[in-house]
C-alpha cells in the first residue's frame, strides 16, 4: 500500500453554494478520498486499541472499542472518551451523525462534519 507523506491542504472554493474544497495543494488528492482515507486510520486506531473489558453503555463484558465523538462547535468541552461494545459503538456513531444532521438543518449550515469544523475555523 503506498504511504502518502502529504500533510494535505485542501484549497477552499467560495462560492453561491457554500465552500467547497478543492483537490489537495501538494499531491491532488481529493477531499472526499482525504475524508476516506482519515476514517481508515481512525478504523485502525479503533482496532488497535480494542480489549476485553465491559462496555460503558450497557454493561455487557465483551471486546470494547474506543469512541469519541469528535468537538462539535456547540461543545464546550472536548467529549469524553468512552469504551463501547461493537453494538454500542454503531449506534453511538449513528447518534452522532444524527446530531450533526440536526445541527446543520436548524442552522441552515454545510451538513458534513469534517466540512463544518473546517469552515468553522476559517472564522
Ligand atoms: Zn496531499
Ligand atoms: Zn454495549
Amino acid at each position: 500500500m503506498k504511504i502518502s507523506l502529504c500533510k494535505h491542504l485542501f484549497p477552499l472554493t467560495v462560492g453561491r453554494d457554500g465552500v467547497t474544497p478543492g483537490d489537495c495543494r501538494g499531491c491532488g488528492l481529493t477531499w472526499t478520498d482525504g475524508q476516506a482515507e482519515l476514517e481508515r486510520q481512525a478504523e485502525r486506531i479503533r482496532l488497535a486499541t480494542a480489549r476485553d473489558g465491559n462496555c460503558e453503555h450497557c454493561a455487557k463484558r465483551v471486546t470494547v472499542f474506543q469512541f469519541q465523538r469528535e468537538q462539535q462547535s456547540w461543545d464546550e468541552a472536548e467529549p469524553p472518551l468512552l469504551w463501547l461494545c461493537q453494538h454500542c459503538w454503531s449506534r453511538a456513531a449513528i447518534t452522532v451523525e444524527q446530531e450533526e444532521a440536526a445541527f446543520a438543518d436548524t442552522f441552515g449550515q454545510i451538513g458534513e462534519g469534517p466540512l463544518a469544523r473546517l469552515v468553522g475555523g476559517l472564522r
